[in-house]
């Protein structure tokens, strides 16, 4: 068994204007296919073949990089897409709102957190939302194709939420204004999707 790019759940150019159809054909169709091809090639043949993606994250040995960055990209960019969503924005209801209430005091004060971890995040990196046993949510930063999955990352939890600050998910129609994709970002928020993580993981 090996790893399939996953469809992107609407067309490339659904996100607009927050994100740009020709950034959404390169990430999807070339730097996640591209994560996904080294994937499988750096699991052939070894004990890794067959596992969930979520069972080697959580087991990985942080030394094999080419399955530390291209299992990464693999899981990352597959959660990235399904928490995004033409029809998204607002805020969460329900079980996540009290949670992000009870960790931030209100939506803004969490956004705002979000978004600074996002914005600061040096280099190449994404911003999560991720959900503890019992249910309290933090937000976090990992570098490169880390994510919180796995062993000894400081930031830690089941991850709900992903933003990818790459230059490759923003480069073209923002050039070096981050913050700028970043504010965008919240437009297109799935947060149903999100909401169904946080149950199916707290
Ligand atoms: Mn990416």
């Amino acid at each position: 068994m090996s790893f399939e790019l996953p469809n992107l759940p609407y067309a490339h150019n659904a996100l607009e204007p927050h994100i740009d159809a020709r950034t959404m054909e390169i990430h999807h169709g070339k730097h996640h296919q591209g994560y996904t091809n080294n994937l499988n090639g750096a699991i052939a043949g070894t004990d890794l073949e067959g596992k969930t993606i979520e069972n080697i994250l959580l087991n990985l040995d942080m030394n094999n990089m080419a399955v530390r960055n291209n299992g990464g990209g693999y899981y990352n960019h597959s959660l990235f897409w399904a928490v995004m969503s033409p029809n998204g924005g607002g805020a969460p209801t329900g079980e996540l709102a009290d949670a992000i209430k009870k960790a931030y005091g209100n939506f803004d004060a969490f956004k705002e957190a979000f978004s600074n971890a996002a914005k600061t995040q040096f280099g190449s990196g994404w911003a999560w939302l991720c959900v503890h046993k019992g249910g309290d949510v933090t937000v976090c930063s990992t570098p490169n194709q880390d994510n919180p999955l796995m062993p000894g990352v400081k930031c830690n939890g089941t991850p709900i939420l992903g933003l990818d600050v790459w230059e490759h998910a923003y480069y073209l129609n923002y050039q070096n204004r981050r913050p700028d994709y970043v504010n965008a970002f919240f437009n297109v928020i799935n947060w149903t999707e999100v909401s169904a993580r946080y149950q199916k993981s707290k």
